[in-house]
């Protein structure tokens, strides 16, 4: 079979705010760039996004990015690199002005500035001012995001290959990567983009966890991607549940909601965050209020026939403020939960939500491969940003409104990157047929016939062991037990076959290669948590209650080759300003 092949200078894997950001970049400099999204690009998880972005605009209260650095630092749990926190805090300021003027639509102060509101996390102490960070379009700010950023795009004749789904990555022997290989969804025929650059922007893995507030599309096939070629996940351990899903659904109802006034409360009708974060309470970090409602829920504090679930309670803020600041969630809530929130509070649970770790990247988006001494060695030809990527910024733990800005931030500095790169390295590299063999391999495994276990079956077995091995506290023995099962996963992978061969739009092809991708960054994620003896963030151990600084004060770095472990010292430095030294984190 003769593989159809196309060149572009740029490749970008992924559609979602990072990969258009990046991709106007290019696009503006008149480079030939070509954009693979395995949906339509306005359904990249991005247009989910509820809450906003944060900026140190100070439209409402008195703020600065420096504020905004030590409130992500202190969120990550000091395991955030200060450089990069550094370089985002600063850069988040322009980068919502340039949206502004981009066209996105946010809501708007009476005075005609751009809506803030509070998120979690958020100081409220410095010089007696409270922070309201986070810019928002009503509870719909992803989605205006997306949609502007798409319509640039196509202004900017941007070359996008809707319903394209990337397989693997192409490299020659010196580890340069050389472009990708991707099936067209409609065909099931294979293509080959050769590119001088490519850049991984596919987004997160939610659907490694049966209970999540992400897309079915969210299955982090760019980190598994990246695992096969031969780099490493860095902090995966870290994995955000967020405290609102809709109970036992898992849809989101943002944290804007608690920004707005909306607060928790258990069966007795207690609002229990002030136990927990008596300053904060309810705008505490995720974290923090995830914890307290699992334990709430654990010792029989919780709501419903089953006391499986604690309750959001939103009606006091009145019809107006629902209709105007948060529709999007009032409509979730009536579909998905049954419940008007003006009328009745919403029943929520934690739900998996964010990935903090990803492909290590440095802060203008260079793939890398990070040393046990600090030092970092650049993959050729190779960028990551958004959610897929671990710069780092979040640490061990993510602020709401964060994610927005870093996947803008740093999409466009991989943008801004690629051009200087290209400036530099003008040529396509010779291709390398073997490497382009071995990833035709892995579609072709898919015709295999046969008796065998469906993709379905394994895919549901996989995300309980996950579920129930690497959630919100986590022991040693949960998570042993935890890394057997998923070997075991792993090892059965061998014996699924897909029952229908067809090829046009067969969309059991491509859950089969999401399936693979999942059980690669599931193991990722529970052997880089199984390691860590410490509670740090999102990572929660009862038997290792406290932060260990002395001994932990280090990213994870995961290879797929031997499933081996390795670890980066955090950048405590950062760019201009003094260091945070590490401080027990309360609200
Ligand atoms: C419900 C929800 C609400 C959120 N609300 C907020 C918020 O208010 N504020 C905030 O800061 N953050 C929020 N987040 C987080 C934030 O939205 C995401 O982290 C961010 O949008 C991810 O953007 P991205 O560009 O990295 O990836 P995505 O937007 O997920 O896009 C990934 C892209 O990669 C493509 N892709 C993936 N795999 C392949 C493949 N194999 N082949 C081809 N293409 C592929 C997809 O088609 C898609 O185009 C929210 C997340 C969720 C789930």
């Amino acid at each position: 079979m003769t593989l159809a092949r196309r060149r572009f200078d740029a490749l970008i894997i992924g559609a979602g705010g990072a990969g258009l950001n990046a991709a106007l970049q290019l696009a503006n400099a008149n480079l030939r760039v070509a954009v693979v999204s395995k949906v339509f690009p306005t359904r990249s998880h991005t247009v989910a996004a509820q809450g906003g972005v944060n900026a140190a605009l100070a439209n409402v209260f008195e703020d600065n990015w420096h504020w905004h650095m030590f409130d992500t630092v202190k969120g990550s749990d000091y395991l955030g690199d200060q450089d990069a926190i550094e370089f985002m805090c600063r850069e988040a300021i322009p980068t919502v002005y340039e949206l502004e003027h981009n066209g996105v639509p946010f809501s708007r102060l009476d005075d005609g500035k751009i809506y803030q509101r509070a998120f979690g996390g958020q100081s409220q102490n410095f010089g007696g001012a409270q922070a309201a960070r986070t810019c928002a379009a009503a509870d719909r700010t992803g989605h205006a995001i997306l949609h502007t950023l798409y319509q640039q795009n196509i202004r900017a004749r941007t070359h996008f290959f809707d319903e394209y789904f990337g397989i693997d990555l192409i490299r020659d022997e010196e580890g340069a990567i050389l472009g990708a290989l991707t099936l067209e969804i409609e065909t099931g025929e294979p293509l080959l983009i050769e590119a001088k650059t490519t850049l991984l922007a596919t987004g997160g893995g939610g659907q490694v966890f049966r209970t999540t507030s992400n897309a079915h599309i969210n299955t982090g096939d760019g980190m598994a991607m990246a695992l096969r070629a031969g780099v490493p996940l860095m902090d995966m351990e870290f994995f955000q549940f967020h405290p609102t899903g809709i109970a036992g659904r898992g849809m989101l109802i943002t944290e804007g909601v608690r920004g707005e006034g909306g607060y928790l409360i258990n069966k007795d009708g207690e609002r229990f965050m002030e136990r927990y974060a008596p300053n904060a309470k309810d705008l505490a970090s995720r974290d923090v209020v995830s914890r307290a409602i699992v334990t709430e829920v654990k010792e029989g504090r919780g709501c419903g026939p089953n006391a499986d679930h604690v309750l959001l309670k939103v009606d006091h803020l009145g019809e107006d403020i629902i209709a105007k600041r948060l529709p999007g969630i009032r409509e979730s809530s009536k579909i998905f939960a049954g419940v008007d929130p003006a009328v009745e509070p919403i029943p929520v649970f934690p739900t998996a939500h964010y990935m903090m770790g990803g492909i290590p990247t440095d802060r203008l988006g260079h793939v890398v491969i990070p040393s046990s001494d600090g030092s970092e060695e650049i993959v050729p030809g190779l960028f990551a940003a958004g959610e897929c990527a671990c710069v780092s910024v979040h640490g061990a733990n993510r602020l709401g409104g964060n994610s927005l800005l870093d996947i803008l931030v740093f999409g466009r500095a991989a943008g801004q990157q690629i051009i200087n790169h290209l400036k530099e390295n003008p040529e396509h590299r010779a291709m390398d047929e073997s490497s382009v063999e071995q990833a035709m391999s892995r579609l072709s495994r898919w015709e295999e016939t046969g008796e065998g276990i469906p993709v379905r079956e394994l895919r549901d077995e996989f995300r309980k062991v996950m579920e129930d091995h690497a959630g919100v506290f986590r022991t040693d023995e949960i998570m042993s037990e935890g890394v057997e099962k998923v070997k075991e996963v792993r090892e059965k992978l061998k014996d699924v076959r897909l029952g229908d061969q067809s090829k046009i739009f067969n969309t059991a092809r491509i859950e089969a290669l999401e399936l693979e991708n999942l059980i690669d960054i599931g193991m990722a994620i529970v052997l880089s948590a199984l390691e860590r003896k410490e509670s740090r963030g999102a990572h929660s151990r009862p038997d290792y209650t406290e932060r260990d600084d002395e001994n932990w004060m280090k990213h994870s770095v995961y290879f797929k080759e031997g499933d081996r472990l390795d670890y980066k010292p955090v950048q405590t430095k950062p760019l201009t300003v003094e260091t945070f030294p590490p401080k027990p984190r309360v609200y």
